[in-house]
Protein backbone atom coordinates (compact mmCIF):
# COMPACT_ATOMS: atom_id res chain seq x y z
CA UNK A 1 0.00 0.00 0.00
CA UNK A 2 1.66 3.36 -0.62
CA UNK A 3 2.21 5.53 2.22
CA UNK A 4 0.29 8.18 2.65
CA UNK A 5 -3.24 6.30 1.78
CA UNK A 6 -5.67 5.30 3.85
CA UNK A 7 -5.95 1.65 5.97
CA UNK A 8 -7.80 -0.37 4.27
CA UNK A 9 -10.23 -0.40 7.04
CA UNK A 10 -10.90 3.35 5.28
CA UNK A 11 -11.96 2.17 1.98
CA UNK A 12 -14.60 -0.30 3.94
CA UNK A 13 -15.70 2.44 5.69
CA UNK A 14 -17.37 2.16 8.76
CA UNK A 15 -19.78 -1.35 8.71
CA UNK A 16 -22.50 1.09 9.61
CA UNK A 17 -22.36 2.96 6.49
CA UNK A 18 -21.33 0.24 4.82
CA UNK A 19 -24.99 -1.13 5.68
CA UNK A 20 -26.26 1.94 5.18
CA UNK A 21 -24.90 2.14 1.50
CA UNK A 22 -25.78 -1.67 0.66
CA UNK A 23 -29.50 -1.01 1.14
CA UNK A 24 -29.57 2.45 -0.60
CA UNK A 25 -28.07 0.78 -3.64
CA UNK A 26 -30.44 -2.39 -3.64
CA UNK A 27 -33.57 -0.34 -1.83
CA UNK A 28 -36.19 -1.65 -3.66
CA UNK A 29 -39.05 0.89 -5.33
CA UNK A 30 -41.11 2.19 -2.65
CA UNK A 31 -44.29 0.67 -1.97
CA UNK A 32 -42.76 -2.86 -2.65
CA UNK A 33 -44.02 -5.61 -0.92
CA UNK A 34 -42.16 -7.21 1.73
CA UNK A 35 -43.20 -10.39 3.49
CA UNK A 36 -41.64 -10.63 7.28
CA UNK A 37 -39.19 -13.86 7.13
CA UNK A 38 -40.30 -14.66 10.95
CA UNK A 39 -44.39 -14.51 10.48
CA UNK A 40 -44.88 -14.21 6.91
CA UNK A 41 -46.37 -11.33 6.75
CA UNK A 42 -46.96 -8.93 3.87
CA UNK A 43 -46.62 -5.43 3.81
CA UNK A 44 -45.59 -2.62 2.18
CA UNK A 45 -42.28 -1.09 4.34
CA UNK A 46 -41.94 3.09 4.65
CA UNK A 47 -38.95 3.08 2.85
CA UNK A 48 -36.21 5.79 1.87
CA UNK A 49 -35.33 5.91 -1.84
CA UNK A 50 -31.79 8.48 -1.76
CA UNK A 51 -30.29 10.56 0.35
CA UNK A 52 -27.54 13.33 -0.07
CA UNK A 53 -24.67 13.11 2.75
CA UNK A 54 -23.57 16.90 3.01
CA UNK A 55 -20.92 15.94 6.37
CA UNK A 56 -20.90 13.35 9.13
CA UNK A 57 -20.48 14.12 12.70
CA UNK A 58 -17.57 12.62 14.66
CA UNK A 59 -19.90 9.71 15.81
CA UNK A 60 -20.07 8.98 11.58
CA UNK A 61 -23.99 10.12 12.41
CA UNK A 62 -23.98 10.74 8.04
CA UNK A 63 -25.65 14.90 7.73
CA UNK A 64 -27.84 16.12 5.27
CA UNK A 65 -31.51 15.43 3.71
CA UNK A 66 -30.72 12.29 4.41
CA UNK A 67 -32.22 9.38 6.70
CA UNK A 68 -30.30 7.92 9.36
CA UNK A 69 -29.97 5.36 10.13
CA UNK A 70 -31.48 4.22 7.00
CA UNK A 71 -34.61 2.72 6.94
CA UNK A 72 -35.15 -1.31 7.31
CA UNK A 73 -38.60 -2.97 7.55
CA UNK A 74 -40.47 -2.99 10.24
CA UNK A 75 -42.96 -5.65 10.56
CA UNK A 76 -45.87 -4.73 11.80
CA UNK A 77 -47.43 -7.63 13.13
CA UNK A 78 -44.61 -9.73 14.98
CA UNK A 79 -42.37 -6.55 15.05
CA UNK A 80 -39.22 -8.38 13.62
CA UNK A 81 -36.58 -5.86 11.64
CA UNK A 82 -34.13 -6.58 8.90
CA UNK A 83 -31.63 -5.56 6.59
CA UNK A 84 -33.51 -6.21 2.73
CA UNK A 85 -30.00 -6.15 1.63
CA UNK A 86 -28.94 -9.62 3.03
CA UNK A 87 -28.27 -11.47 -0.12
CA UNK A 88 -27.64 -14.85 2.29
CA UNK A 89 -31.12 -15.75 3.30
CA UNK A 90 -31.26 -16.85 7.19
CA UNK A 91 -30.67 -20.41 7.14
CA UNK A 92 -33.34 -22.26 9.24
CA UNK A 93 -31.61 -22.42 12.87
CA UNK A 94 -30.61 -18.69 12.54
CA UNK A 95 -34.64 -18.17 11.30
CA UNK A 96 -35.69 -20.23 14.50
CA UNK A 97 -33.14 -17.92 16.87
CA UNK A 98 -34.28 -14.92 15.32
CA UNK A 99 -38.11 -15.98 15.77
CA UNK A 100 -37.64 -17.30 19.36
CA UNK A 101 -35.89 -13.90 20.25
CA UNK A 102 -39.07 -12.23 18.47
CA UNK A 103 -41.49 -13.91 20.51
CA UNK A 104 -40.18 -13.40 23.71
CA UNK A 105 -41.19 -11.54 26.51
CA UNK A 106 -38.47 -8.86 26.73
CA UNK A 107 -38.53 -8.41 22.85
CA UNK A 108 -42.38 -7.64 22.77
CA UNK A 109 -42.06 -4.93 25.46
CA UNK A 110 -39.57 -3.81 23.06
CA UNK A 111 -42.48 -3.65 20.26
CA UNK A 112 -42.43 0.60 20.13
CA UNK A 113 -38.41 0.64 20.52
CA UNK A 114 -36.53 2.24 17.31
CA UNK A 115 -36.00 -0.37 14.41
CA UNK A 116 -32.22 -0.64 15.29
CA UNK A 117 -32.39 -1.69 18.66
CA UNK A 118 -34.76 -4.34 18.09
CA UNK A 119 -32.34 -5.69 15.06
CA UNK A 120 -29.90 -5.04 17.34
CA UNK A 121 -31.03 -7.16 19.73
CA UNK A 122 -31.92 -10.35 17.08
CA UNK A 123 -28.34 -9.94 15.98
CA UNK A 124 -27.38 -10.19 19.42
CA UNK A 125 -29.25 -13.39 19.41
CA UNK A 126 -27.37 -14.48 16.10
CA UNK A 127 -24.16 -13.96 17.48
CA UNK A 128 -23.22 -11.32 14.96
CA UNK A 129 -19.67 -10.16 14.77
CA UNK A 130 -18.67 -7.73 17.96
CA UNK A 131 -18.45 -4.69 14.97
CA UNK A 132 -21.90 -5.09 13.20
CA UNK A 133 -23.57 -5.36 17.11
CA UNK A 134 -21.61 -1.97 17.98
CA UNK A 135 -22.97 0.01 14.95
CA UNK A 136 -26.24 -1.15 15.19
CA UNK A 137 -26.37 -0.12 19.23
CA UNK A 138 -24.63 3.29 17.77
CA UNK A 139 -27.60 3.59 15.22
CA UNK A 140 -30.14 2.16 17.53
CA UNK A 141 -28.99 5.42 19.77
CA UNK A 142 -29.33 7.68 17.09
CA UNK A 143 -32.77 6.86 16.62
CA UNK A 144 -33.47 7.12 20.51
CA UNK A 145 -32.08 10.99 20.30
CA UNK A 146 -35.09 11.71 18.26
CA UNK A 147 -37.19 11.02 21.59
CA UNK A 148 -37.35 12.68 25.05
CA UNK A 149 -35.62 9.01 26.29
CA UNK A 150 -31.78 9.89 27.07
CA UNK A 151 -31.53 7.23 29.14
CA UNK A 152 -32.30 4.44 26.27
CA UNK A 153 -30.08 6.69 24.08
CA UNK A 154 -27.29 6.64 26.69
CA UNK A 155 -28.18 2.76 27.29
CA UNK A 156 -27.52 1.98 23.66
CA UNK A 157 -24.06 4.16 23.63
CA UNK A 158 -23.04 1.82 26.15
CA UNK A 159 -24.36 -1.19 24.06
CA UNK A 160 -22.28 -0.02 21.41
CA UNK A 161 -18.90 0.93 23.74
CA UNK A 162 -19.49 -2.26 25.12
CA UNK A 163 -19.17 -4.28 21.83
CA UNK A 164 -16.71 -1.63 20.09
CA UNK A 165 -14.25 -2.58 22.83
CA UNK A 166 -14.62 -6.00 22.33
CA UNK A 167 -13.80 -6.09 18.64
CA UNK A 168 -11.06 -3.71 19.70
CA UNK A 169 -9.47 -6.12 21.75
CA UNK A 170 -9.88 -9.18 19.63
CA UNK A 171 -7.05 -10.67 18.62
CA UNK A 172 -7.21 -10.24 15.14
CA UNK A 173 -7.54 -6.38 15.40
CA UNK A 174 -4.47 -6.29 17.72
CA UNK A 175 -2.63 -7.95 15.16
CA UNK A 176 -3.85 -6.11 12.23
CA UNK A 177 -3.89 -3.19 10.67
CA UNK A 178 -5.77 -0.49 12.93
CA UNK A 179 -9.10 -0.62 12.69
CA UNK A 180 -9.11 3.62 11.30
CA UNK A 181 -13.55 3.67 12.28
CA UNK A 182 -13.32 2.25 15.22
CA UNK A 183 -10.62 3.40 16.74
CA UNK A 184 -12.04 7.30 16.22
CA UNK A 185 -15.34 5.95 16.96
CA UNK A 186 -14.34 5.09 20.26
CA UNK A 187 -12.45 8.36 21.07
CA UNK A 188 -15.87 10.08 20.13
CA UNK A 189 -17.79 7.34 23.36
CA UNK A 190 -14.72 8.29 25.85
CA UNK A 191 -15.62 11.96 25.29
CA UNK A 192 -19.40 11.58 24.91
CA UNK A 193 -19.33 9.76 28.07
CA UNK A 194 -17.42 12.31 29.76
CA UNK A 195 -14.52 10.64 29.84
CA UNK A 196 -11.80 12.98 28.97
CA UNK A 197 -8.73 11.52 29.91
CA UNK A 198 -9.31 8.15 28.63
CA UNK A 199 -10.58 9.96 25.50
CA UNK A 200 -7.20 12.40 25.33
CA UNK A 201 -4.94 8.88 25.89
CA UNK A 202 -6.76 7.27 23.48
CA UNK A 203 -5.76 10.07 21.25
CA UNK A 204 -2.47 10.09 22.10
CA UNK A 205 -1.93 6.36 21.55
CA UNK A 206 -3.08 6.27 17.85
CA UNK A 207 -3.08 9.60 16.12
CA UNK A 208 0.72 9.07 16.30
CA UNK A 209 0.52 6.02 14.00
CA UNK A 210 0.93 6.31 10.15
CA UNK A 211 -2.83 5.23 9.58
CA UNK A 212 -3.77 8.14 11.23
CA UNK A 213 -2.35 10.55 9.47
CA UNK A 214 -4.02 10.62 6.03
CA UNK A 215 -8.00 11.24 4.87
CA UNK A 216 -10.28 12.78 7.24
CA UNK A 217 -8.23 11.29 10.70
CA UNK A 218 -6.34 13.88 11.43
CA UNK A 219 -9.04 16.71 10.79
CA UNK A 220 -11.24 14.25 13.19
CA UNK A 221 -8.64 13.99 15.92
CA UNK A 222 -7.82 17.81 15.92
CA UNK A 223 -11.17 18.78 16.37
CA UNK A 224 -11.72 15.82 18.77
CA UNK A 225 -9.20 17.15 21.05
CA UNK A 226 -10.70 20.73 20.63
CA UNK A 227 -13.85 19.34 21.95
CA UNK A 228 -12.16 17.14 25.14
CA UNK A 229 -10.43 20.38 25.96
CA UNK A 230 -13.61 22.40 25.99
CA UNK A 231 -15.56 19.74 28.12
CA UNK A 232 -18.10 19.40 25.61
CA UNK A 233 -20.31 15.89 25.72
CA UNK A 234 -22.75 16.77 23.10
CA UNK A 235 -22.61 14.92 19.36
CA UNK A 236 -20.54 17.47 17.09
CA UNK A 237 -19.90 17.62 13.46
CA UNK A 238 -16.92 16.71 12.28
CA UNK A 239 -16.11 20.78 11.35
CA UNK A 240 -18.09 23.32 13.13
CA UNK A 241 -20.07 25.52 10.56
CA UNK A 242 -18.96 28.60 12.26
CA UNK A 243 -15.55 27.81 11.63
CA UNK A 244 -16.35 28.26 7.96
CA UNK A 245 -15.23 31.33 5.79
CA UNK A 246 -17.43 32.58 3.38
CA UNK A 247 -15.93 31.94 -0.09
CA UNK A 248 -14.49 29.02 1.12
CA UNK A 249 -17.30 26.31 1.62
CA UNK A 250 -15.95 23.02 3.01
CA UNK A 251 -15.13 20.60 0.24
CA UNK A 252 -17.18 17.33 1.91
CA UNK A 253 -14.86 13.83 0.85
CA UNK A 254 -17.27 11.61 -0.60
CA UNK A 255 -17.91 8.43 1.56
CA UNK A 256 -16.82 5.62 -0.31
CA UNK A 257 -19.64 2.94 0.48
CA UNK A 258 -19.01 -0.27 -0.55
CA UNK A 259 -21.39 -3.43 0.22
CA UNK A 260 -20.24 -5.24 3.22
CA UNK A 261 -17.68 -7.81 3.35
CA UNK A 262 -19.37 -11.26 3.71
CA UNK A 263 -23.13 -9.98 3.51
ZN1 LIG B 1 -43.44 -10.42 11.23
Amino acid sequence: MAPNRPSPWFGAFLFFLTLIAAVQALTPAPFETHRCPVCRHSFEPLLAGSGTQTGMRLDFRPLGPIATPWPIPDCPKCHNVWFPSETTPLVSRELQTVAKTVRSTSYVRLASAPSYHRLAVTSEALKKPARELAMLWLAAGWQWEGTTNRLQERACRNQCTAWLDRHLDSKSVRNGAPDFEAVLLRADLFRRAGDFDNATAWLNRWAPQPAFHSGLAPRIIARQRLLIAARILNPEPLEDPSMRRPGTPLKARPLKLAPPAGH
